[in-house]
């Protein structure tokens, strides 16, 4: 274990985030609960940069969490395409919802509480409540177990309980009780900033003296990734049905689930099966280049056609709720990520757009 104790490590963090940590990022000009935990779900799995315009337009529509809470689904799904994971945006509705409606449009002041709230877990918990309050509570996201594993040399991927367990403890341990807002953004600057993935800047780094990684020269090693495994690969057709002004119909997927929500293009598992599954009978296809959209547990590999329909006037999809999407005038409406390049792939020069 690491000779600094838990004052001088904070002391170490809190002093190079006063003269180097990012203050001028946007949600750190207002440090409510609301955009400290808009910020932190955008910021789930996705880099600061992408993050900025998103938070930007976020903000600008729905001002505070009622404006958040009475908007559709479907504009929240609108607003949020591009950022991926889409269950954060369905979630951020539903607790939107949930504080706006029954607490008034407070954010509850524990961990604990906070932490039962759709898409909040309990590191998020700790950056709201610690960034909003200043009360100390420990964050654990993905920058600070880098820090923390590579710092106390943590074997073992943070996926598994044993190892998570020791991350959390020095969390825990080394979260002050005065300044608890400024030392978590002074981790997570850390993280993003200094002891990046690959080649950490450890020379630029306030707590190199007793890293163990650095001393060990494990930085490369540690923290440990997720063990191997090849994902499965999953196939698919997606339909472009147009209709004579060139609109593609789009049919939205069930509320959970992969997409959950969002607008997509009719999918088969084989042409040949349309009729049965979609209740439409093709007279011609037309098969774009394949397109893979890989997912956390499964590849999807995507076959677009374009289709021309047998009876184009008397056409009635069968399933769920369908749409005809321009794609001149976009919609305000959810749409899956590839779905999203193949409708602008279909506008452009070549897309074949008549
Ligand atoms: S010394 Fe290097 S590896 Fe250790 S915490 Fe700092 S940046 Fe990370």
């Amino acid at each position: 274990m690491p000779s600094l104790a838990p004052e001088q490590f904070q002391q170490a963090v809190l002093d190079w985030f006063d003269r180097h940590g990012r203050k001028d990022l946007p949600w750190q000009a207002d440090k409510s609960a609301y955009s400290t935990w808009l910020s932190e779900i955008m910021l789930q799995q996705t880099q600061v940069a992408t993050v900025i315009p998103y938070y930007q337009r976020f903000k600008e529509r729905f001002p505070n969490i009622h404006a958040l809470a009475q908007a559709d689904l479907d504009e929240v799904l609108h607003l949020w395409t591009g950022l991926g994971y889409y269950a954060r945006a369905r979630n951020l509705h539903k607790t939107a919802r949930i504080i706006s409606e029954q607490q008034d449009g407070r954010f509850p002041e524990t961990v604990e509480a906070l932490a039962e709230l759709p898409g909040i877990g309990r590191s998020t918990a700790g950056a709201i409540l610690s960034i909003s309050t200043g009360k100390p509570a420990a964050i654990l996201d993905g920058n600070v177990k880098r820090v923390l594993a590579r710092f106390y040399a943590v074997r073992g991927w943070s996926g598994q309980t044993a190892v998570l367990k020791q991350l959390w403890e020095h969390a825990e341990r080394n979260t002050p009780d005065a300044r608890a807002g400024d030392y978590t953004q002074a981790m997570m600057d850390l993280g993003a900033t200094l002891c990046t993935r690959s080649k950490p800047s450890c020379l630029l780094c306030p707590l190199q003296q007793e890293c163990k990684a650095f001393s060990e020269g494990l930085t490369d090693q540690l923290p440990e990734p997720r063990p191997k495994k090849t994902l499965p690969v999953k196939q698919t057709w997606m339909l472009i049905i147009r209709d004579r002004e060139g609109s593609v119909m789009l049919s939205q997927r069930p509320p959970s689930g992969i997409w959950g929500g969002l607008w997509s293009l009719p999918e088969v598992q084989d042409l040949r099966d349309a009729q049965s599954e979609l209740g439409i009978e093709i007279s011609d296809a037309s098969v774009m280049p394949p397109v893979r959209h890989t997912f956390s547990h499964y590849h999807l590999d995507i076959t677009p056609a374009l289709v021309e329909l047998k009876d184009p006037i008397n056409f009635v999809m069968e399933g769920p709720p369908t749409l005809w999407y321009n794609t001149r005038q976009p919609q305000n409406v959810g749409l899956a990520a590839p779905v999203k390049r193949l409708l602008e792939q279909l506008n452009s020069p070549e897309g074949g757009q008549s």
